[in-house]
This record gives C-alpha cells, structure tokens and sequence, in this order.
C-alpha cells in the first residue's frame, strides 16, 4: 500500500473478502463491468453531449496512455480540480487506470489550500479548467508550480497556459486502445478525499479500489439503483457525497445514466427532470431549501422515485415538503468522507423517513456510542458515533498524530458527531468537533482562526458556528482587537480573501469584544460563544 496509508488489519480484511464486502475489483473493472453489459446505453449527459458506455471506456483507455506517455506513474499522486463535466470523468479514470492517485480538490479551493495539497501530496501533476467561474485556474496554477519542486504536470481543460498541457489535446485525436498492461491492485489506494475535519487546512483520507468499490455499489444499492436509473448530479464531484454515495460512480456501476446540471435552479433541475427521466436526485439543505421557496415548475416529475439530503440535517417539515413536492420517496443520507454512510430507507415508515438519520448502509459496518469516557452508552441516550467496516479508512495519509486522535484503541473512528440510537436507526443531535457544517461544506474553526490571527489588528480569534435558515450555519467571528483597535466584516474579509483562501469560509459575522468566556481551566467557553451568535439581540457584551 502507498506509503504513509494505513490498511486494514488482516483478520478484518480477510472478513471484508470473505462476507463479500471486498469484491477484488478496481473501480475501473466496476466500469468495465458496465460497458461490457450495455455500451450502448448512455452513460453520460451535460448539455446538448451524450456519451455512450462503449464511448467513455474508449475516452479513457486513450487518455491513460496519453496520461503515461508523459511520464506519470502508478502510484504517483495528482491535485484534481475539475468541475463537474464529462471530462471529470474520463479523466477520473484514465488516472486511476494508470494508478495515479487523483487528490480531489473543490473548484472553491485556491492558492492557500491547493499549495498545501501539492505539499503535503507531494503531487506531481495539477489538473485544472483555464477558466470557471471567472477564476483564472491556469494562474494559479503558474504559481504553484514556481513554488513546489515536485509538480512537474499541469493539465488544462481548455487553453492551457505557457508550460501547461492541454487535456482536450490528449482527450482528441485517433483512438487508442493499445499497450497498457498495468492493473491496480484493489487493495491499493484509488483516490484520496477530502476531510472536512478540526484541525487546520484539509487532511487526506485514502481511499482503496475495494473499498470505494463497495461504498458505490452498496450505497447505490440502498439507494434504489438499477441499470434504468438517471442520477441528476448537481453538487462538485470531488465531494465524496457526489463522487460515490452513490454518486455518479454509484451509478456508473448499475449501468446508469448521470446527468450532469449545468446549475442549480430549480427551473433547470424541473426541466432536467422532465427531459431526461430523471429517477434520483441528491441534494443539500440550501439547495432543497431553494426548491421549496422556488415558484412551482409545470414539468413533468413522474420519472423520479427518489430526492435525497446529505451533508447536513434537513428538518422533518421540509422533507415532508420535499415528497408532496416531488411526488417521490425522500431518503435522509449521513455520512462522512472517512467511510461511514447511513441512510433512511425508502421502506422506512413516513415517521422514520421524516426524523431519522439513517442507518449504516452496510452489516460489516460496526458501530459504537460513546461517552466521554469512552464507554458505550445505552440506546436512546446521546454519545459520540464511531464506527469501523469495510469502507471506513484506517487513517490519514501521512498523519500519525492526527490519525491517533481520530481512531479509538480498537480501531473505531470518531466521528465527532453526537448520535442517539433507537430501533438501529441513528439521530444526528448535536456535534463534538469544532466545526461550521454550512449547508453541507465543512468550515474547520481553527483554519479560520488561524488566518484571522495573521491579520495585525488582531490579538486572539474564536470562530463559531450560528444558525442561519438557508444554510443550517454560517460562520461567526469573535475577535479581540489589539489595542481597542476597531475592525469591520468587510476589512476582514477583504484581508481573508487576501490569503487566498476559499470564499466559502469567511465568517460572515464579526463581533469586536474585550475578553472570552473561559472556562475555570482558562479553556474558551466556545458554547457560551453559540449561544451568543445564536441570538442576533444579545450583545457580547463586552465590546471595545
Ligand atoms: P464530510 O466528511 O465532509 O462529508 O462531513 C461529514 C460530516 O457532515 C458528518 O460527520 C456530520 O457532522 C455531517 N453530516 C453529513 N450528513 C449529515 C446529515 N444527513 N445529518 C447531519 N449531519 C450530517
């Protein structure tokens, strides 16, 4: 296994072979498996383009040996930051098919996270749009690449700039099916994902052939999906949630159809719906919450069966909503980047659907509450969820101290959320890890604090999470000024966006105070801090 990756111990993995779980495979003989079936059927949808099973696999045996003519290597590791398009996919693939292990960055990443990611990676190649979205990802590539001695690739899809390579140059010409002898083991990593962990910028989470390849079939399973399904896929495919849960991997393996929306309105995601005989959409609070509040569509909804939640609780109310809405099933996803997925069944009585989170997706997943003690706690009372099974990693890459304290001696993972168990079904009541979920995408407090604390104006920093209706939550900064220095939201977002940094985690409150609540161990009452946020009357009080 690449090193720095921690596999499974023996007794489990040979479990995981033996129940079934593991099935050998790579993810792209899982895509084989699919054309080999249908290569007719379409596999792919953006726009007025189709591409047929037989097409995608072609796309991709070609570019993986235009990808190894270059000179990459199994094993190698490259920074991915496609939007979603069908090129995400074939090029998805063509590196995993020649082993290079794709690092999946979100388009909202820039310099700051993505020089980290070449760092830490080590990665020899960036892939990049030119432009998306009004950013210049060539630029920023440029100057990546001056900085970090091991990056010897950067791909564009588009126009590449001075010392790039053109990904649509590799993607056209003659097709070639000839000369790549090379197979993954399944038991190698596939791809690394990101967390949306506490501690600072992103962390790694490996992901193997075996066990990516049971997260999409098992979850797609759970799902409903069968080789006539047609996934609306919405959100950034470098999210596990649209990546592989079940995704447009997920449905990739049934045969499936993914359609790829080129926004998020509610009057294309109708229309998409009605023109491709859409069955499964998954979707976030935000989203969903848009939908709702959107003026209702004349288009025909009778193809879906099923719109699911995930990265965040949606309310009771909105997903009964969501069914009279859609005329279909709402199924409630939890899950994490880590492994772990639970999901609602469509099965599950109107009053589970509505309030659970969900249960695990697989029976080799193991599941344990906890308390701060670290004993198991009773059913129906709320502790810690930790879990291990055949999807669940191990550890991060290349972090031992990080990976000690997120695993339990008996090799659980922490998840860091507060669950109830009742009846085998869970319920999200609350979070332990210092983290802002705003409508799905992770905002580390200590990430933010730490840029806020460059800023000279500044002596001490706590950011917090306060609710917000659309989001679930948004980011709210405490600050202790130097001096009784004063300081607006907009100069401190200024100086954020400065440090490069994605848009989506700047605060978007600021409250100037003398002093934190501490606690009697002199440790910041951030609970006290929520409490203040929650509530746009109360002042802090102490203000400069
Ligand atoms: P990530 O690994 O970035 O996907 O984030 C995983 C975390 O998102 C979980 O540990 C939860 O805190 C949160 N999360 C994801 N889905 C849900 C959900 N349906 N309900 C409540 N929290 C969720």
């Amino acid at each position: 296994m690449l090193e720095g990756c921690t596999a499974w111990p023996g007794n489990l993995a040979a479990r995981y072979r033996r129940e079934g779980y593991w099935a050998d495979i790579t993810l792209n003989d899982m895509l084989a498996g699919a054309i080999r079936k249908a290569p007719d059927r379409t596999a792919l949808v953006q726009g007025e383009r189709r591409m047929s099973y037989a097409e995608l696999g072609e796309a991709v045996e070609h570019l993986a040996l235009a990808l190894n003519d270059l000179g990459l290597r199994p094993l190698d590791r490259v920074v991915f930051q496609l939007p979603n398009s069908i090129e995400f996919v074939i090029a998805f693939f063509a590196l995993l098919r020649i082993g290079v292990i794709p690092v999946l960055a979100l388009p909202a990443h820039r310099r700051e996270e993505i020089s980290h990611f070449v760092a830490h990676a080590e990665a020899v190649g960036y892939v990049v749009p030119d432009i998306w979205h009004g950013f210049d990802y060539r630029q920023l590539a440029a100057e990546i690449s001056a900085q970090a001695p091991s990056l010897h690739h950067v791909l564009v899809l588009g126009e590449p700039g001075l010392e790039q390579v053109s990904l649509n140059r590799l993607l056209a010409g003659e097709r070639r099916h000839d000369g790549l002898t090379f197979h993954a083991s399944p038991e190698e990593v596939a791809l690394m994902l990101l967390s949306g962990g506490t501690t600072g910028l992103p962390k790694m989470i490996p992901r193997t052939h075996n066990d990516y390849v049971y997260n999409c079939r098992q979850s797609g399973a759970v799902a409903g999906f069968q080789s006539s399904s047609v996934l609306l896929a919405l959100l950034p495919m470098a999210h596990n949630y649209t990546l592989g849960c079940p995704g447009v991997l997920g449905v990739l393996a049934r045969g499936g159809t993914a359609v790829l929306a080129s926004d998020m309105t509610f009057e294309t995601v109708a229309r998409l719906i009605e023109e491709e005989r859409v069955s499964t959409i998954c979707a976030t609070v935000p989203l969903i919450v848009n939908w709702l509040n959107a003026a209702p569509q004349r288009r025909d909804f009778s193809s879906l069966r099923v719109v699911m939640n995930g990265g965040a609780k949606l309310a009771p109310e909105l997903r009964r909503r969501v069914e009279l809405r859609f005329g279909c099933v709402f199924q409630e996803s939890f899950g994490t980047g880590e492994g772990l997925l639970n999901m609602t069944r469509r099965d599950d009585p109107a009053e589970i659907r509505f309030t659970s989170s969900g249960r695990p997706v697989s029976p080799g997943d193991e599941i344990r509450i906890i308390d701060s003690e670290g004993n198991d706690v009773p059913d129906g009372t709320a502790g810690e969820l930790c879990c291990r099974g055949p999807y669940t990693m191990r550890g991060y890459y290349k972090a031992p101290d990080k990976t000690r304290d997120a695993f339990t001696d008996d090799g659980f993972y922490r998840m860091g959320d507060l669950v109830r168990r009742v009846d085998g079904n869970l319920y999200v009541e609350g979070r332990l890890k210092d983290i802002i979920n705003r409508g799905g995408e992770k905002i580390s407090c200590e990430e933010v604090e730490n840029y806020i604390l460059s800023h000279p104006k500044v002596k001490n920093a706590c950011v917090v999470a306060m609710p917000d209706a659309k989001f679930g939550e948004k980011a709210c900064a405490f600050v202790i000024p130097v001096d009784d220095a004063s300081i607006d939201l907009e100069e401190m977002n200024r100086f954020l966006l400065s440090r490069d940094i994605a848009k989506f985690k700047l605060p978007e409150r600021l409250e100037l105070v003398r002093e934190f609540p501490l606690s009697p161990a002199g440790k910041i009452l951030r609970r006290e801090l929520r409490r203040i946020a929650a509530d746009p009357t109360v002042s802090s009080g102490n203000a400069p």
